[in-house]
């Protein structure tokens, strides 16, 4: 059987899972039906949907990718090694994995951040 996988932001994994809730349906059958109206592919009803959130790599190309590999607080051009995405809402206290909550920052900047991140709660 083919296999499509669907790989999502947070937000967007959450707002179908909330509507499959609400339709009492599966998340799969939410996304066919997305994709069915967006003409994106080829619907072969035995396609077997799988559907899953961005994982924190995919998170983070997409974060640098979206800021050219140029840190935020510098702007330093670097390169996909040498830049880090950071959560502007750490996931500990709720940041998901969005575009919205990430930005670009080379290696030191992001060290110093979290440096900072640490003295201010210790405030
Ligand atoms: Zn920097
Ligand atoms: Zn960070």
């Amino acid at each position: 059987m083919k296999m499509y996988l669907v790989s999502l932001n947070d937000d967007m994994y959450d707002a179908i899972k909330e509507r499959a809730d609400s339709i009492n349906n599966s998340m799969a059958y939410v996304v066919r039906e997305c994709l069915k109206r967006m003409d994106a592919i080829e619907l072969n009803p035995k396609l077997d949907i799988k559907i899953r959130r961005w994982n924190g790599e995919e998170w983070a190309d997409r974060v640098k990718n979206r800021d050219n590999y140029v840190c935020r607080e510098c702007d330093e051009q670097c390169t996909r090694m040498t830049t880090e995405a950071h959560h502007i809402l750490p996931k500990k206290k709720g940041g998901k994995n969005t575009l919205d909550n990430g930005i670009t920052l080379c290696k030191s900047c992001h060290k110093n951040i979290h440096i900072g991140m640490k003295k201010y709660k210790q405030i």
